[in-house]
Order: structure tokens, then sequence, then C-alpha cells
């Protein structure tokens, strides 16, 4: 039998293997797969409206279903910022470390260091939409730890953890994470209706 193609928007060769792993019984392909290199726009001020209109830019130009994901991180004692600017919060390179040395200095010796990190996920399948959601709320760090993953996870302190997510494996985070969440509802969602 056919597999269902799906695309998502995406062009992290990590985040594809990991929702490929987890869907053998969909095809899964990337926007290059699709050749899809346009700077799909991202102007929404929802984490939510971005997947929308990153999973709709797809589905209307190529006529494809399609899930997309956005992520941000929300710090309580800075009004919940970055968030939706999370990958810009320092500015248009996405510098990693610039991000997380703009927000130590914003919340400097703040004692309220609550922090979530958000993903949003929107599903156009079959003419239809549905929104997934995934939360890991932790703590923001007093300095930068740990050499693993990638953006804001030097600093971020899942609760219930005395490492930052810099300090666990692909699989630990993963398991815990904001996306890892997410993406396991969609999964389940996907494999729980006859597409
Ligand atoms: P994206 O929507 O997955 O591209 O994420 C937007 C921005 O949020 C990234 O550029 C990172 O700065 C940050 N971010 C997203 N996911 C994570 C994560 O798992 N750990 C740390 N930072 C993340």
């Amino acid at each position: 039998m056919n597999k269902l193609k799906l695309v998502f928007a995406t062009n992290n060769q990590h985040k594809l293997k990991e929702v490929q792993a987890m869907l053998t019984n969909f095809d899964i392909v990337s926007l290059a797969d699709i050749n899809c290199f346009d700077d799909i726009p991202e102007t929404a001020d929802t984490l939510e409206g971005n997947a929308i209109l990153k999973a709709n830019f797809i589905t209307e130009k190529y006529g494809l279903d399609c899930f997309a994901d956005d992520t941000g991180l929300e710090v309580e004692a800075l009004n919940n910022e970055p968030g939706v600017y999370s990958a810009r919060y320092a500015g248009e390179s996405n510098n990693a470390e610039e991000n997380m040395n703009k927000l130590l200095n914003n919340i400097k010796n703040n004692p309220n260091r609550k922090a979530q990190f958000k993903t949003a996920i929107a599903l156009n399948i079959q003419g239809k939409q549905f929104i997934f959601e995934g939360i890991c709320e932790g703590s923001i760090l007093t300095k930068k730890r740990g050499e693993s993953g990638f953006g804001y996870d030097p600093i971020f302190m899942p609760d219930g953890y005395k490492t930052s997510f810099a300090e666990m494996n692909m699989d630990e985070k993963g398991k815990i994470s904001h996306r890892g969440k997410a993406i396991e509802k969609l999964v389940t969602f996907l494999k729980e209706h006859h597409w």
C-alpha cells in the first residue's frame, strides 16, 4: 500500500530524522525534497500563527498535506520574552551566544528564573487543520552550562532536573522537551486516524 506523503516544513535534518523514525507509516519529506527553497514568511506574533503561516504556504503553493513547527522561550520575569522572537532576540543573525547573553543581561540577578519552552505544530491534512502544543517548564540558569543541543539550551534547566538541556544527550532531552511533547501528540493523532 502506498504511504501517505506528508511534508514537514523544515530544513533541519535532525528534526526530520526524529519524526521519520516515529512515523514509519507515512512518507515524511522535507522542504528540500519538494524543491522548496523559498524564504517562508514567519511574520505572525504568536508561535501558533507562525506554524500556521508555514504550513499554509506549503499546502497552498504545492497542494500537499503538511505540518510545520515554531518554538519560543518564554521568560516570566521578562514578560514572556523572547517568545515568538527567540531566534532573532539579539539581531537578525540568529546567533545563539548573543541571544543568551542578551537574555542573561536582561534578567540580571532577578530571583524569578521561571521560564518555559513552547512548541506549536500546525498540521494541514485532507483539507483540515489541527494544532498541537508542547510545553517544557523550567528555569533560567545564571551561567551557561554544557555543550550539546542548540539555541538557549545552555541556560535552560527543566523542572525536576539538575542539568541544563545542553548537559543532556539528544534522547534524554527529546523525551521531556517541548518539541518532543508536541511531536508525540502529532504522532498519536496521526496513528489514531485512518487517512
Ligand atoms: P524554531 O522555531 O525551532 O526555529 O526555534 C526558534 C528559536 O527558538 C531557535 O532559533 C532557538 O533560538 C530557540 N529554540 C527552539 N528550540 C529550542 C531548543 O530545543 N533549545 C534551545 N533553544 C531552542
